[in-house]
This record gives C-alpha cells, sequence and structure tokens, in this order.
C-alpha cells in the first residue's frame, strides 16, 4: 500500500532524525524537504541572486539541477553539496528564499511527483498543511529552543560545522519567526496534525511514538 507520513515543525525539533528512523523502519523513501531549500538558497547565493530579485529566482529555479544521491545527500548542478547546505551561511539565509512563492511552488510540485510515485515520509514545514494535507498520518513536532539549539549544536561539532551554540539558537529563532509569518505556507501545524513535544522525549521514545501511530 502507498503511504504518506507527514512531519512538520519548528526548526531543530528532531524531524529528520525521527523520520530517518521511522523510513527505515518502515521501508519507505525518507524525503528532506528542507534540504532542497536549502539547495536552492545555496546555488542563489553562489549566484549572487537576492530573493528580492525575481527574474534571477526564475532563472535560478530553471538553470538549478538539484537531486538526492544514493546516500540521500544533496547534489547541486553535479557537485556533493551536503556539507555546504547545513553550514552557517545557507542557514542564515535560507528563510527569505523559502517565502519565494515561486520557489515554493517548484518544490512542492517535486515533492509531490516524488511522493506520487512511493510511499514517503516527508519532513517540512508545510508538508501537512499544503503539499499533502491528505497525508494518512500527520505529525507536529516541538521542542523547547534551548533544547533545541543544545541538540543542534551537538550535530554540527560531530558534523564538523562550525556554528557556535549562542549562533544555533539565534538562526533557530529567527527562521521560526520568518517561516511562521511568511503569506505561502506558512509554518503552522495542520489541525488533525498529532502534536508530540520532544522536550524530554530520548530519539527512540520519539520514533516509538510515531511508530506506534502508524502501527508498524
Ligand atoms: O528543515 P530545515 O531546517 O533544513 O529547513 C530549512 C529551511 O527551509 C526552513 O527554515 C524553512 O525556511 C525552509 N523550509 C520550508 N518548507 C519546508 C521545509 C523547509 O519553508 N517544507
Amino acid at each position: 500500500k502507498h503511504i504518506i507520513i507527514a512531519i512538520d515543525g519548528p526548526s531543530g525539533t528532531g524531524k529528520s532524525t525521527t523520520a530517518k528512523i521511522v523510513a527505515k523502519d518502515l521501508g519507505i523513501t525518507y524525503l528532506d524537504t528542507g534540504a532542497m531549500y536549502r539547495a536552492i538558497t545555496f546555488a542563489a547565493l553562489e549566484k549572487g541572486v537576492a530573493p528580492t530579485n525575481k527574474a534571477g529566482i526564475d532563472q535560478l529555479l530553471q538553470s538549478t539541477k538539484i537531486r538526492f544521491d544514493n546516500n540521500n545527500q544533496i547534489v547541486i548542478n553535479g557537485i556533493n553539496r551536503e556539507k555546504e547546505i547545513r553550514g552557517k551561511q545557507v542557514s542564515e539565509a535560507v528563510s527569505p528564499y523559502s517565502a519565494i512563492p515561486e520557489v515554493r511552488s517548484v518544490l512542492t510540485q517535486w515533492q509531490r511527483e516524488i511522493a506520487g510515485e512511493r510511499s514517503c515520509i516527508l519532513d517540512g514545514r508545510d508538508i501537512g498543511t499544503v503539499v499533502f494535507p491528505n497525508a494518512d498520518f500527520k505529525f507536529f513536532l516541538v521542542t523547547d529552543l534551548k533544547v533545541r539549539a543544545e541538540r543542534r549544536y551537538q550535530e554540527c561539532l560531530q558534523k564538523g560545522i562550525a556554528m557556535t551554540l549562542e549562533e544555533i539558537e539565534k538562526n533557530l529563532a529567527e527562521r521560526d519567526r520568518i517561516d511562521s509569518s511568511r503569506a505561502t505556507a506558512p509554518l503552522k501545524k495542520a489541525d488533525d496534525a498529532i502534536e508530540i513535544d520532544t522536550t524530554q522525549l530520548s530519539i527512540e521514545q520519539q520514533v516509538k511514538k510515531i511508530e506506534d501511530r502508524v502501527g508498524v
């Protein structure tokens, strides 16, 4: 059976960590929609296209080739950019780019194409509200800001990404602010999504909460 699982929530709530494990356990595809927005942002920064440059953005959307390799790492115009899209520059620039309706429309279409062909668990901000309002299961993760910043900081240390705890906390708060207040597909819990507060939960516990609902 074809199934779609949506996991939305603010930045750093553990969506991707959880979704990766659930995808593996269920034998379905994990789709990191944030990586797509980060990829467009990387390409825009590389070419010097500002979010206000509408013609430049349209041109960029047409000319940039984005794909995921076999390890689910992002490849932009033929080059693996997994590390770059997680770094400080892209993290601090991404929200204004993802607020652009044309960017959202192209990426939403791509997400629907991929998940139309096979069962997927997608993580993002607007999966349960806009991309797949009829998803089979919808979850919305929330976590205290301090805890999110500390977890993301540990992740950055592991991946060799240079960002201080203060920079991360500021970035998470700023992205949430922009992501929730944009006009197109703002970050918002779908009315029928199940909210999970992961502040006090281990990864195993949050995975279990989701898998119990999905019925693994
Ligand atoms: O999930 P991640 O933190 O990698 O997402 C990076 C940014 O991409 C978010 O802050 C948001 O601006 C944007 N995004 C979005 N819609 C999605 C996924 C990500 O607007 N479905």
